[in-house]
């Protein structure tokens, strides 16, 4: 699903330099769960950047699904960023438009025609638990209900893979334990996961593999892991 061969990531230029990975080699297969930890600065978003062709590896090569996603041309990213759902900490919901709209508008700029959000936006908010909020605009819903919006919105194009960065930092524990819950029920129908957390509780609970960064390197790298402080 995911490779990385040797990827090094050296933001900046001349001067300034900033390497953020450092020949990072691993691979993800289908229907895995896989928790990256480590603490803030480590490289965690950089990971994520890299798959869904958002930045470019300075060194190695990226390859997602059937894309080697350095060599895609500028059109052909919206078609890899469909086959990946990313959620985010900061939810980024569009402020103007109802929980209903912001997952349509996924389906929309999919080019999908308007049965399909009919039949399929009110199905992905039931599966979040939403069909009641489904007309609130995101300033009227809480913050572990705008995370299910985001995982609606990331779940309705039917991606290979999720993506969350940090999904649960701006949340309290109750909704934390039910956006991990969600992502784990994702994981069981099928999907891939990447969860970039640096919450030791979350991936001890979950005891699936994880994958240890810290300054730009894989440290450690196990199946069924702990969160181990370094
Ligand atoms: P994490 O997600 O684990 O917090 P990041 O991948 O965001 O880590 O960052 C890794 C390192 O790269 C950090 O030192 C960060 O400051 C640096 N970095 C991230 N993005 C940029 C950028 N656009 N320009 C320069 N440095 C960056």
């Amino acid at each position: 699903m995911v490779i990385f061969q040797n990827v090094s990531k050296i933001y900046g230029s001349n001067g300034r330099q900033m390497t953020a990975l450092e020949d990072v080699t691993f691979s993800i297969g289908q229907k895995e769960f896989v928790s990256v930890v480590g603490k803030s600065g480590a490289g965690k978003s950089t990971i994520i950047k890299l798959i869904i062709g958002e930045e470019t590896p300075s060194k190695g090569r990226v390859i997602f699904g059937s894309y080697d996603v350095n060599k895609l041309k500028h059109h052909e990213l919206p078609q890899l960023r469909r086959r990946a759902g990313v959620i985010f900490q900061d939810f980024r919901l569009l402020p103007n438009k109802t929980a209903y709209e912001n997952v349509a508008f996924a389906l929309e700029v999919a080019g999908r025609p308007q049965s399909d959000i009919i039949n399929f936006v009110p199905q992905a908010l039931e599966m979040v638990g939403l069909k009641d909020k489904m007309l609130n605009f995101p300033k009227e819903l809480s913050g572990g209900e705008k995370q299910r919006v985001a995982i609606a919105r990331a779940m309705i194009n039917h991606p290979d893979m999720v993506i969350a960065d940090e999904p649960t930092g701006n949340l309290d524990p109750v909704n934390m334990w039910e956006i991990i819950k969600l992502l784990m029920k994702i994981n069981e129908l099928g999907t891939t996961v990447m969860l970039a957390t640096h919450n030791k509780d979350i991936v001890n609970h979950i005891n699936q593999r994880v994958i240890s960064v810290e300054n730009g390197k894989i440290i450690r790298d196990e199946a069924n892991g702990k969160y181990i402080l370094v």
